[in-house]
């Protein structure tokens, strides 16, 4: 068994989730007039989701929650704001994943204050409902079973970020290229491709956090 469940996510599935989600907020009957992006995991949706409803404001507010690939580092808090007043808009804020709710929820209440907008829904890709606190007005997909989806807009460091883990656990700084692919395979069920694995690996052989004799 992986030790991180882990889905790896192709940009087909992303487009086709972002036209669905689209779809619904059509076939509700609502029409946004803005589209607010939760940076940065909500940018390429919402991005997709102004080509399908032919919406041209596309604004973002940038929360931090996740630090590291699948570890909560701090407390979700907005970065950079939303630096407009939207009043009497209908604002869809849109992430790619609803996963313990409190981006959606600091982003909400951030907007609220900030911009002051008529009104204010939201819409993601994935809502992990055994685990958050809100649920979206709009998503795709319910997810039961809590996962990691490896987003393909974050291969490169999601990899890092999983490759210093091994690293960490193992206590083990040298590695064969081969050998520490197959142990990432077998830690996280997924395969990134040579070329994710090697710019990953490049970049923590910089940062001076393992070695890899033949890469
Ligand atoms: P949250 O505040 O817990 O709802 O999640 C905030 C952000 O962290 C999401 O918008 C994603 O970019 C990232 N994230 C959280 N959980 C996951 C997950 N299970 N898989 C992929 N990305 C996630």
């Amino acid at each position: 068994m992986p030790k991180v469940r882990t889905k790896l996510v192709t940009w087909e599935e992303v487009h086709d989730w972002a036209f669905r989600l689209a779809r619904l907020i059509e076939d509700s009957g609502w029409r946004p007039d803005a589209v607010v992006a939760v940076a940065r995991g909500g940018y390429v949706p919402a991005r997709l989701v102004c080509d399908v409803l032919d919406i041209h404001d596309l604004l973002s507010v940038q929360v931090l929650h996740w630090g590291r690939a699948a570890e909560i580092t701090a407390k979700a808090h907005v970065k950079y704001p939303v630096p407009v007043k939207l009043e009497g808009k209908k604002v869809l804020i849109i992430d790619d994943i609803c996963d313990t709710g409190d981006s959606l929820i600091v982003a909400r209440k951030h907007l609220e204050e900030a911009a002051a907008p008529a009104e204010i829904r939201t819409g993601v890709m994935q809502w992990i409902s055994s685990v958050a606190k809100i649920k979206p007005d709009y998503y795709v997909e319910e997810v039961k079973d809590w996962v990691w989806y490896q987003y393909p807009w974050c291969r490169v460091e999601d990899t890092t970020n999983f490759l210093e883990k091994i690293v960490a656990e193992t206590g083990r700084h040298e590695w064969r290229f081969d050998e520490l692919v197959e142990t990432f395979k077998e830690w996280y069920g997924i395969d990134v491709g040579e070329r994710v694995f090697r710019a990953a690996i490049e970049k923590l052989a910089a940062r001076g956090v393992l070695k890899v004799g033949d890469l």
